[in-house]
């Protein structure tokens, strides 16, 4: 395709997204994808300036206006923001400044890009006159009605002045969340971000609708800053707080580039535990003095830029499915993408659960799908574009064979098994497993050790390890072993002998028998061996345990092989008794559900969790109606909100520490 055509292949592209997300308020793509065609459109421009159209979409602000609202011209243009991926983006962006203002050094001042939308309020004579959309730049709709539900914008200030406030109306993860629970029970259409949900509100006819909508916003630009006597934009924002409107505190001066990138990455970091979403940090010049001199393109202005997180969603490509086996003979489907890189890491496969999440999502080998991955989450396929099909696509079929061994695959409910016990895949899984940090904690005993040691015939099963000091010799003239190497794994293996019995429990891999359950069972049973003298109505008895995981516990121990290999273990010395601390019998937080959220500055996420087991409780990590208490540090997230919203009661770090003193009187 030539350059003409490509850029007018993409600018329609963009035309049709912009119109999703500007008029209907509900976009097909990801942002990531949007500013990706973005970006080469203006490449393409840059590079063909013959073909650059002033009607470009890199020359337009936002979308059209709707019809139905009264409509407003702006006094002065709403613009948007150019943008910036990158450190080098940020200091091209310093460099050009300072070149065009001829200075060494530029302060500016950093805010959160607030994911909601643009609005303008406009006061005369210190009255609330209208507020408006940005529309396209030049001409907004008028939804004062609307934005007065937000009741922290005041209609009337102190002072006598007429001016123009600018600022970002939005939506709080907790409002967010809630209005999509209740359009999920009522089978209405999800709000795919903050974003969207606030202006889905704000252009809505109805005021009760919109005031139903719990919206919120922040003040950040006063347009008329320099005629009211500031030189400085941080002075504005001063100034707009004691004029009563809502600014966001977050806000920092910074003195050069460099604190500013400082402050990127602290707010990459607390970015999770803001209450309301953002999708960037904004830079500004600070002095309002420089803002003519620097100017503005039809877009944006020059003395501004915002900079934009690695986005959490994106488009790829599904290269292929493929199938893996798990210790308990689990088959799960994975997506194969090319490596793309998405919340700031690269990823190349994600988990398709099971055959009905495949079919649910009706996935295509070929198909472009938007993948997210939101910090430390693990990557998920959020849905196909259908759009993007070109009939080459392959369907999906599920595997009726183990891709490793190629026994048939037995379906349980809506997993596929592979039911041979002596699957090689399931084995080295299963070792890897049981030497894993969570489980025996065998240093150096990795997924690459093990799959050498199993394929190389030293260890089948997991007494093997235990055995695996006979192949010492063999070991160091493998390539990347050495004698000091061997001994230290040796010697790490001989260590885990001693590990108490909650960790071989878990390590064994008897199915449902998580890190948590095999804790419950080891603090009640304290011996390996009891358990092969319990039934099913003893587990049973045991506050936790359900029907499923007592028959699993009972099956195991119920096994020949098992029996043997728990024999065999006990011969070769592992420590079969329970080590750990003794566990409340009553107390305040005796038989509690506790979830901890925020940073606290006594303890360690780990530490406070072990105190409070053995004070009796049960820690999890997400909150619901049968939570007994929430504990919160500073920063709390969004599981302190959830607890206020289910009237669970919370307990701040000091009340914790209080109660905790009262349980060792
Ligand atoms: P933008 O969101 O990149 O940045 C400009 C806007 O940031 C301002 O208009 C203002 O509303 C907001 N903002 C938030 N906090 C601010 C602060 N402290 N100071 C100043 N401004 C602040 O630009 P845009 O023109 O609103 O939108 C373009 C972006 O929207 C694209 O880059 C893309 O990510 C997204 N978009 C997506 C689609 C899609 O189909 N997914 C379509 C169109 C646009």
């Amino acid at each position: 395709m030539n350059p003409k055509e490509r850029i007018s292949e993409i600018s329609k592209i963009l035309e049709q997204y912009n119109y999703e997300y500007y008029v209907l308020d509900n976009p097909s793509v990801p942002d990531a994808e949007y500013d990706r065609l973005m970006n080469e459109l203006k490449e393409l421009e840059a590079t063909y300036p013959e073909y650059l159209s002033p009607l470009s979409p890199s020359q337009r602000v936002g979308g059209k206006v709707l019809d139905k609202f009264e409509k407003i011209v702006h006094k002065r243009m709403m613009l948007s923001l150019s943008n910036a991926f990158n450190e080098t983006d940020l200091r091209d962006f310093d460099r050009k400044i300072k070149e065009s203002l001829k200075v060494d050094k530029v302060e500016y001042m950093c805010e959160m890009k607030i994911d909601g939308l643009a609005m303008a309020l406009d006061y005369e004579n210190g009255s609330l006159n209208y507020a408006a959309t940005r529309g396209d730049g030049n001409e907004g709709e008028i939804v004062t009605n609307n934005i007065l539900t937000i009741k922290s914008i005041p209609t009337n200030v102190k002072e006598q002045n007429s001016f123009e406030v600018r600022g970002e109306v939005f939506m709080a993860k907790a409002a967010l969340n809630k209005l999509n629970e209740e359009r999920k029970a009522n089978g209405e259409p999800l709000f795919a971000n903050a974003r969207n949900a606030a202006a889905g509100s704000v252009r809505q006819l109805d005021s009760k609708i919109a005031s139903s909508r719990k919206l919120d916003a922040f003040w950040y630009y006063l347009v008329n800053a320099k005629e009211l006597g500031f030189n400085r934009h941080s002075d504005a924002l001063d100034y707009l707080d004691k004029l009563g409107f809502k600014t966001n505190k977050e806000r920092r001066i910074c003195d050069d580039i460099e604190e500013v990138l400082a402050y990127i990455s602290e707010y990459s970091e607390k970015r999770p535990t803001l209450p309301y979403d953002i999708d960037g940090i904004v830079i500004k010049v600070n002095n309002l003095n420089y803002y003519d001199r620097l100017g503005y393109t039809a877009k944006t202005p020059k003395w501004a830029i915002a900079y934009k997180f690695p986005p959490e969603e994106v488009v790829t490509k599904l290269e292929n499915i493929i199938f893996t086996v798990g210790r308990t003979g689990k088959i799960t489907p994975n997506a194969v993408i090319a490596p793309t890189k998405v919340a700031g890491s690269v990823v190349q496969r994600a988990t398709l659960h099971n055959e009905d999440f495949v079919l649910e999502k009706d996935l295509r080998i070929g198909d472009y799908i938007v993948l997210r991955k939101a910090g430390d989450v693990i990557p998920e396929v959020v849905r196909v574009l259908k759009e993007r099909r070109t009939g080459e696509e392959k369907p999906f079929v599920m595997a009726e064979n183990c891709p490793i061994c190629g026994s048939p695959l037995k379906k349980i409910d809506a997993m596929h098994f592979c039911q041979n016990s002596l699957c090689p895949a399931r084995a080295i899984e299963g070792l890897i497993h049981f030497a894993s940090r969570d489980a025996m904690d065998i240093e150096g005993m990795g997924d690459k050790a093990v799959e050498l040691f199993f394929n190389e015939n030293f260890i089948h099963t997991i007494d093997d390890i235990y055995r695996l000091k006979v192949h010492r010799e063999d070991i160091i003239e493998i390539d990347g072993w050495s004698d000091k190497s061997v001994d230290k794994l040796l010697l790490a293996i001989e260590e885990s002998k001693k590990q108490s019995l909650e960790r071989l429990l878990f390590g064994l891999g008897i199915k449902e028998v998580g890190e948590k359950t095999a804790k419950i069972l080891a603090r009640k049973y304290r011996n390996l061996n009891v358990f092969k003298t319990l039934d099913e109505e003893e587990l049973l008895a045991i506050k936790d345990v359900g029907p499923v995981l007592a028959k699993s516990v009972y099956d195991y121990f119920h096994n020949d092989d098992n029996l043997m290999l728990i024999e065999k273990l006990e011969s070769l010395g592992l420590n079969f008794e329970y080590l750990g601390d003794e566990i409340a019998s009553s107390g305040y937080f005796y038989d509690k559900k506790v979830v901890l959220t925020g940073t606290l500055n006594t303890y360690g996420r780990k530490e406070a969790t072990e105190l409070l087991e053995k004070l009796g409780a049960s820690v999890s990590s997400s909150v619901s109606k049968v939570t007994d208490f929430v504990i919160y540090g500073s920063d709390p997230g969004s599981k302190f909100t959830k607890a206020t919203q289910l009237g669970v009661k919370t307990l701040s770090e000091e009340e914790f520490l209080k109660h905790l003193s009262e349980e060792n009187k």
